[in-house]
């Protein structure tokens, strides 16, 4: 089912689990295990489930056999498919293999080039390949119509190859425009900054449900790494109440799990976004945590609602 129907029934936040396939048969087994024991009571079922994409499509198999198998757990999949140095047959073959095994939910990326590429924004570009993740989504649209809901990446902080937040914004819009119907956010700490963000989306016609990517801070030296990736500012109070706990890989994490939760707490209760995609990391403890924090039951997640949400550039009126 589309997931933008499946939120569309909702009246009460939904969360959906990143996960990247492992590399190891045995990593695959563990993986579903957990998988299976975080979509089962007492938690709240996900929404969905994505599944990452290795930018070149150098996890096709791994990604594609994952995908098959959350399917199988009855849950509805989101594929993630990247563009950059992707041949077209690749897309076609990804996304006919999706078809078959009944995915209609994909999230439509530009990907990164390999590491050991210089990259100065110039990955190949060819009539054989597509640049930026706007070709890929108006591809999918011509080759597919209706068939696949597509989400695309958003950017609370503005992207690191971008010129600043307006040129950023600017490229989102043309994203939506060419056929997505849904965004998927970067992961941010700064929540004030992401409902600014929100609401300027809003103000230049991006009217798609915006959903907020979740990072579980897991330990002090794997945020840095992603805090200096992703470019994305932290509070002031968040850095002051790790530094004394920051070897304490525990207490780092306990930490992490609640301020997580606090955070969707605010986000859901803003009116601004329907529910929060968790970047897992592939590990469990943390988001069953801000699970049972938020009481989140399965019965709550379940009920639907009878008249559909009004649309989200409403709710900031
Ligand atoms: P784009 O939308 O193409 O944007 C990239 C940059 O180019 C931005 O600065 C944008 O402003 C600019 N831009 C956009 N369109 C144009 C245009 N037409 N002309 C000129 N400039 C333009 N990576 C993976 O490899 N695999 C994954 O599974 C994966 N999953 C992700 C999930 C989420 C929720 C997010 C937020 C990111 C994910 N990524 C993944 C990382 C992503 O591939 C990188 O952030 C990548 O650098 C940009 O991808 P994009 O789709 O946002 O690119």
């Amino acid at each position: 089912m589309h997931l933008t129907d499946l939120i569309a029934r909702r009246n009460t936040p939904f969360h959906t689990y990143e996960f990247f396939p492992p590399r190891t048969e045995a990593g695959f087994v563990n993986l579903l295990d957990r998988i299976r024991r975080l979509a089962t009571a007492p938690l709240p079922p996900p929404l969905a489930v994505s599944i990452t994409w290795g930018a070149g499509g150098s996890t096709a198999e791994r990604t594609m056999e994952l995908a098959e198998q959350v399917t199988r757990l009855g849950l509805e999949v989101i594929l993630h498919l990247t563009c950059t140095n992707m041949e077209k047959e690749k897309v076609d073959k990804a996304l006919e293999k999706a078809r078959a095994l009944g995915i209609q939910n994909v999230l439509a990326l530009r990907g990164d080039p390999p590491r050991s590429e210089e990259y100065a924004i110039s990955p190949i570009s060819t009539p054989d390949y597509f640049t930026h993740a706007d070709d890929l989504v108006r591809y999918i649209r011509e080759q597919h119509g209706d068939y696949f809901c597509i989400g695309v990446a958003g950017y609370p902080t503005p992207h690191p190859d971008s010129e600043g937040p307006e040129d950023d914004l600017h490229w989102l819009k043309i994203k939506c425009d060419a056929g997505a119907d849904y965004i998927i956010t970067q992961l941010f700490y700064d929540v004030e900054g992401f409902e600014g963000w929100v609401k300027t989306c809003r103000k230049n016609g991006i009217d798609v449900p915006i959903i907020p990517g979740v990072m579980p801070i897991q330990n002090f030296a794997s945020f840095r790494r992603l805090v200096n990736l992703t470019q994305c500012s932290v509070p002031d109070s968040i850095m002051t109440a790790l530094e004394p706990i920051k070897s304490d890989d525990a207490a780092v994490k306990r930490y992490g799990a609640q301020l997580a939760t606090g955070m969707v707490q605010r986000l859901v209760s803003s009116g601004l976004v329907p529910g929060v995609h968790f970047c897992t990391l592939n590990l469990e403890k943390s988001v069953r945590t801000i699970l049972e924090n938020l009481g989140w039951t399965p019965e709550s997640s379940n009920r639907v609602q009878s008249s559909p949400l009004p649309r989200h550039n409403q709710l900031i009126e």
